[in-house]
């Protein structure tokens, strides 16, 4: 008996053999992954990590004896470059070769390059891997003027840290809001001001043409519109995209991620994928469209549902996605997928800092964003899971009791 294999070694592919072995799975169960550590979190890299509150042996999403005692195999530093399914083999970059009954894809994604001459230079970063973020904090400490490329998640979470520290700040983001592709404007602009109220210069609407390199070495960055800027250290977060090329290469489909059912598995029954590189129906957007998301809980709950398939309790995913990001004093969390809603209604004020935007698609409640509102965010989870009717004079008016529409 061969067992399941997993290609990746992250946040999804931990949580599928934890899963594994509490569902009751004894066969054998094997992780193939290409970083050099133990499973780990990628969430604190862009937060406490870089603020030195977190410790690598936080990261850590169980310690080295976990493993062993539940007979999970974590073979580390080791890349995983084809698959053969017919064998039923997934071939190394060391030569090695691994036989599977399942076999589960977890690859999860890859930040998006700069396309830029001098991307390479020295003080230039992207934020992906634990490696990554040790190279950062090093750089962090005697950098002066930071430029971050994207106003996304990560450039936002890193501005916010960076301007904590005292660090001069500018964020240039090419669209004209912040987050643009994942909260509406009301979430955008507050976000502006946030970070504006804190002294970061936010330039929206605007690109980077050029990086100024001397000897190696960024010193400078030149805008589009001519503007030069100095800058001893540059991050970008221009979005991240799935590894997805093995996949491909065996004969799997693939759209933005790998397709996969609703059991996570793909046209191979035999081949499942899970997390940031799989593409999955969810009735949460558009009514059961294909959708890849890159969250924690997303990969959890998929490497949850992927176990049972495996271990033959069978259950289709129907979960709510759920997101959240901090910056400076403020946790915003998002329930549901907001893209294509018609309609946008506030609950609370946002001047106090502590408010929600409801999303509506026609009179349908498709998302819950909330500011420093955990009670609402888990209400909110709970009204979109049971499908509840609520209206949008109901989202807006503070006397209804959303406790009252479960
Ligand atoms: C800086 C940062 C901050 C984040 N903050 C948040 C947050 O606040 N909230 C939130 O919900 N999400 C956040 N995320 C996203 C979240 O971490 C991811 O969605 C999650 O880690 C996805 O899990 P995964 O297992 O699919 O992918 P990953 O955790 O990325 O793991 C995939 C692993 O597979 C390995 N791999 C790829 N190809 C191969 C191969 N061929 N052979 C072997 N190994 C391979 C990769 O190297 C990687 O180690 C953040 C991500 C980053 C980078």
């Amino acid at each position: 008996m061969s067992g399941t294999l997993v290609i990746g070694g992250g946040q999804a592919a931990a949580q599928l053999a934890i899963s594994l072995r509490a569902d009751g799975y004894v066969a054998p169960v094997r992780i193939l992954g290409q970083e050099v550590e133990l499973p780990y979190q990628r969430p604190p890299l862009s937060k406490g990590f870089l603020k030195q509150e977190t410790t690598e042996a936080q990261l850590e999403l169980r310690p080295a004896d976990f493993w062993s005692a539940q007979r999970i195999e974590i073979m580390r530093d080791m890349q995983a470059i084809s698959i053969d399914r017919d064998l039923k083999r997934v071939t190394c970059a060391d030569g090695s070769q691994w036989f599977y009954d399942h076999l589960v894809l977890a690859t999860g994604s890859r930040n998006r390059p700069l396309s830029l001459e001098g991307h390479n230079a020295d003080g230039v970063y992207a934020l992906r891997s634990l490696e990554d973020a040790r190279r950062l904090r090093e750089a962090f400490a005697s950098a002066r003027h930071i430029v971050v490329i994207g106003g996304g998640f990560i450039g936002l979470e890193f501005a916010a840290v960076a301007r904590k520290l005292g660090r001069a700040v500018t964020i240039i983001e090419m669209a004209d809001r912040l987050m643009a592709r994942a909260v509406g404007a009301q979430i955008s602009d507050w976000y502006l001001r946030l970070h504006a109220g804190h002294g970061t210069d936010v330039r929206l609407g605007s690109g980077v043409k050029a990086l100024e390199v001397k000897a190696g070495r960024i010193v400078g960055v030149t805008l589009a519109d001519g503007t030069a800027l100095p800058c001893d250290l540059l991050v970008y977060g221009i979005g991240a995209m799935a590894n997805l090329e093995i996949a491909r290469a065996c004969g799997l489909e693939t759209g933005a991620g790998i397709r996969v059912d609703a059991f996570m598995q793909s046209a191979d029954p035999q081949v499942l994928a899970i997390g940031d590189c799989a593409e999955a129906p969810s009735k949460y957007f558009h009514a059961g469209a294909f959708v890849r998301l890159e969250s924690v809980q997303n990969a959890v709950d998929q490497a949850k549902c992927a176990a049972r398939t495996i271990s033959g309790a069978r259950q289709a995913f129907d979960v709510v996605p759920w997101f959240w990001t901090d910056q400076f004093e403020a946790k915003l969390q998002i329930a549901g997928l907001s893209a294509g809603a018609s309609q946008q209604v506030i609950r609370g004020t946002p001047e106090s800092g502590r408010f929600s935007v409801f999303y509506f698609m026609g009179d349908k409640l498709i998302a819950v964003d909330s500011v420093n509102m955990a009670a609402d965010h888990l209400l909110a989870r709970r009204l979109l899971a049971g499908g509840r009717a609520i209206t949008p004079q109901q989202a807006g008016d503070l006397a209804t009791d959303l406790k009252t529409l479960l």
